[in-house]
C-alpha cells in the first residue's frame, strides 16, 4: 500500500507543488534582483542623510514617495564609483530647500507600489484561497489534490501489510468454513477455470456491528495471499453528483489491475439502500454510484479472480437488485458468538496481554454473554488498560470483572445489551416453542435452542431438525407447526401474564399456515375440498403479490373465520400442554439463560429430568 502510494505521490508532486515553487522562485528572485542591482547600497539614518547634505558630500539623489537614494562624492572603496546610499524617506518640507542651496542634483519619482499592490490584492487572496481549499479537500479527498477527487479512497492492502489469517478470526466457524470456497479459488483460479466452475462474484457478509465481518474479509485475502481494497460505502457517497460513481469505477479499475484480489465495501447498506426507501425523493448521487455499482458488477468477469464482499447489518434495508444473481448472490450470516465463541475470541486478543497464572477465560466468557468479537476485543484491551493503572505485573480476575462492568453499561445505554428482563422473556419464549416442539408428535426434532440472536432481527431461535420446507405436509402436521409457532408467546403470557412485540414474525408465520390450510389445500372441514387460490406458490413462501380472487365477499368472510378457527383451536391446545407442564417450562428457561444454547441431546436429557422431578411422563 505504501509503496502503491509513493508511487503514485511522485507522479502528481510536480502538479501539486507547482503553485509553492512559482512563489518562492518569484520571491527569490526579487530579492535577488534587489540585491545584484544594487551592490555595496550603505543604509544611513535620515539625519545623517541631511548631515551628508549640509556637508555638502552628497552628489545626486533620487526621491520616491518612500525613500531617498543616491550618489556620495565619497567613491567606493577600491573602486572609481560613487558610494550609493539609501535611506527611508522622512516628512521634511524643507528637504529641496536645503538640496538647492548645496547644489544637490536632485529628481523626484513616483515609485507605485505595484509590487505591494501585486501581493496584497492577488497574491495573498489567492493563497489564502489556496489555504481554505486544501483544508476544506482534505476532507473529502486524500492528497487535497483536484487531481484525486473522482479516485476512489480505497485503500490497498497488500498481502504481506495485511497480515490477518483465519487464526485471528475466532469463534464464527460456521462463517469461515462458508468462506473456504472462496479463499480456494483466489488461491488457484486457473484450477476453477479449467473445470469451468463458476464462483460466487460478490459475497454478502450479513451481521451486527463487530462480529468481525471486516477481519474476516481481511483473513480470506491473508489466507488466499491476494490483495485487499477496503472501502465504506459511506465513502463512496459524496455531496456532489457523480463522483462517488468515479469512485466506483476508478477502484475496479485498480482492481481489475490486481486480480485475483478482494475488494471490500463496508456498510454496504448506506450505498445500495432500497430505491424506493427514501421518503424525501430520490437522492441522485447515491442513486448513480449504486448503478455504476451494478454496471460495474455485471461487466467483469469473476473467473478473472476479483471477489467483491460487502458487509451490511440491515440486509433488509438493501435494494433487491444488489442481491440478484451475479451480484451479492451469496449470504454469510456472521453470527454473534456463544459461549464456547466467546472463549475462543477472549484467547485470541489475550495473546497480546499477560495475564496472570491459570486465569479462567472460561468463566470470563461466561460473564460476557451478548458481547460480539469488537466488545471481547475492547474488554481484553481495557482489562489490561486496568491492570497498568494499578501497577499489577498481570491481568487478573478483578480488573476483567471491573471492564465488563464498564463495558456492559455503555452497552446496554447503546440498546445493544438485552436487559436482564428481556433475557428473562426471550428464554421463556424459546423455550416454550422448544417445549411443544418436544411434546408434539408430528413435529420435526429440536436440533439446538439459544439466546444468542441469530443474524439479525430475532432475539433469539429454535431450531428444528429439517429445517427445508417439505412438500407433503398433512393436516396434523400442519397443526403442529402453527402450535410451535404459538408456543413462544404463550409461554410468555403464562410466565409473565403478558406478553412481547417479539413473537409478532411468528404470529405472522402461524397465520400464513392456517390461509393456506384453508385456501388452499382444502383442508377445512367447513369449507370442504375447494381451493380459492390459483397457481402454484411454493409452500410457506410468505410474500409475494395478492392473487385475485375469484370467490365473493361472503366466501372470504367465511374463510376468515375458518382462519381464525384454525388458531384458536391451536391456541387452546397450546396454552392446555404449556399450563401443564409449567414447570417444566420454567425450568428449561432457567438452564436456557445459564447455558445460552442447548443442543438437541441436550434437551431431551434436560426434559427428562425435569419430567422426573415433576413427575410427569413424557409426551
Ligand atoms: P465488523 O466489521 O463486523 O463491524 P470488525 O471486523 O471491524 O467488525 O471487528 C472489529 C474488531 O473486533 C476486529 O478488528 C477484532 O479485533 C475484533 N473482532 C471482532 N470479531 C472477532 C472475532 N470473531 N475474532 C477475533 N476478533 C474479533
Ligand atoms: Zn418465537
Amino acid at each position: 500500500y505504501m509503496f502503491e502510494n509513493f508511487k503514485k505521490m511522485q507522479f502528481k508532486m510536480p502538479k501539486k507543488f507547482s503553485a509553492w515553487h512559482i512563489i518562492i522562485a518569484f520571491t527569490f528572485f526579487i530579492f535577488l534582483q534587489m540585491y545584484l542591482m544594487n551592490p555595496g547600497i550603505r543604509d544611513i539614518s535620515y539625519s545623517e542623510f541631511k548631515k551628508l547634505v549640509r556637508d555638502g558630500d552628497v552628489l545626486e539623489c533620487h526621491i520616491t514617495n518612500t525613500m531617498i537614494r543616491g550618489r556620495l562624492r565619497e567613491m567606493e572603496k577600491g573602486t572609481t564609483k560613487p558610494a550609493i546610499f539609501i535611506t527611508a524617506r522622512v516628512e521634511d518640507p524643507d528637504l529641496v530647500k536645503e538640496l538647492e542651496f548645496v547644489g544637490v542634483k536632485y529628481e523626484g519619482h513616483y515609485e507605485s507600489p505595484w509590487f505591494k499592490t501585486f501581493f496584497f490584492s492577488w497574491v495573498l487572496p489567492l493563497l489564502i484561497l489556496f489555504v481554505i481549499w486544501r483544508f476544506v479537500f482534505k476532507r473529502y479527498g486524500p492528497a487535497g489534490s483536484i487531481m484525486t477527487f473522482g479516485k476512489s479512497k480505497g485503500r490497498l492492502y497488500a498481502q504481506e501489510d495485511l497480515n490477518v489469517t483465519f487464526d485471528d478470526v475466532a469463534g464464527i466457524d460456521e462463517a469461515k468454513w462458508e468462506l473456504q470456497e472462496i479463499i480456494e479459488f483466489l488461491k488457484t483460479p486457473e484450477k476453477f477455470r479449467a473445470l469451468g466452475g463458476k464462483i460466487p462474484k460478490g459475497v454478502l457478509l450479513v451481521g451486527a456491528p463487530g462480529t468481525g465481518k471486516t477481519l474476516l474479509a481481511k483473513a480470506v485475502a491473508g489466507e488466499a495471499g491476494v490483495p485487499f481494497f477496503n472501502m465504506s460505502g459511506s465513502e463512496f457517497v459524496e455531496m456532489f453528483v457523480g463522483v462517488g460513481a468515479a469512485r466506483v469505477r476508478d477502484l475496479f479499475a485498480q482492481a481489475d489491475q490486481k486480480a485475483p484480489c478482494i475488494i471490500f465495501i463496508d456498510e454496504l447498506d448506506a450505498l445500495g439502500k432500497s430505491r424506493g426507501a427514501n421518503p424525501m425523493g430520490g437522492h441522485d448521487e447515491r442513486e448513480q454510484t449504486l448503478n455504476q455499482l451494478l454496471v460495474e458488477m455485471d461487466g467483469f468477469d469473476s473467473n478473472k479472480g476479483v471477489i467483491i464482499m460487502g458487509a451490511t447489518n440491515r440486509p433488509e434495508m438493501l435494494d433487491s437488485a444488489l442481491l440478484r444473481p451475479g451480484r451479492f448472490d451469496r449470504q454469510v450470516v456472521v453470527d454473534r458468538p456463544d459461549l464456547h465463541g466467546r472463549e475462543a475470541i477472549l484467547k485470541v486478543h489475550a495473546k497480546e496481554v499477560k495475564l496472570e497464572e491459570g486465569l479462567d477465560m472460561h468463566s470470563v466468557a461466561a460473564m460476557t454473554p451478548g458481547f460480539v468479537g469488537a466488545d471481547l476485543a475492547n474488554l481484553v484491551n481495557e482489562a489490561a488498560l486496568l491492570a497498568a493503572r494499578r501497577n499489577k505485573k498481570s491481568v487478573s480476575m478483578p480488573e476483567f470483572e471491573e471492564a465488563i462492568d464498564r463495558i456492559m453499561t455503555g452497552l446496554e445505554k447503546k440498546k445493544r445489551l438485552m436487559n436482564k428482563k428481556e433475557k428473562e422473556i426471550v428464554a421463556h419464549h424459546e423455550s416454550g416453542h422448544a417445549l411443544i416442539a418436544c411434546s408434539l408428535p408430528h413435529a420435526d426434532p429440536v436440533r439446538k435452542i439459544s439466546m444468542i440472536p441469530r443474524g439479525i432481527g430475532a432475539l433469539g431461535y429454535t431450531l428444528q431438525k429439517p429445517t427445508e420446507d417439505r412438500y407433503l405436509m398433512t393436516r396434523a402436521e400442519l397443526l403442529d407447526r402453527i402450535a410451535i409457532l404459538l408456543g413462544g408467546r404463550i409461554a410468555e403470557d403464562i410466565v409473565f401474564n403478558e406478553v412481547s412485540t417479539g413473537a409478532q414474525n411468528d404470529l405472522e408465520k402461524a397465520t400464513e399456515i392456517a390461509k393456506m390450510m384453508v385456501k388452499e389445500y382444502g383442508m377445512s372441514e367447513k369449507m370442504g375440498l375447494v381451493t380459492f387460490e390459483q397457481g402454484n406458490r411454493p409452500l410457506f413462501l410468505t410474500g409475494g403479490f395478492a392473487a385475485s380472487k375469484e370467490y365473493s365477499e361472503e366466501t372470504a368472510r367465511e374463510i376468515d373465520l375458518e382462519i381464525k378457527k384454525i388458531m384458536d383451536d391451536s391456541f387452546v391446545r397450546v396454552k392446555a400442554l404449556l399450563t401443564d407442564k409449567k414447570e417444566i417450562l420454567i425450568g428449561m428457561a432457567k438452564t436456557l439463560m445459564e447455558k445460552e444454547v442447548i443442543e438437541g441431546d441436550e434437551l431431551r436429557k434436560l426434559l427428562e429430568e425435569l419430567h422426573k422431578a415433576n413427575g410427569k411422563k413424557d409426551g
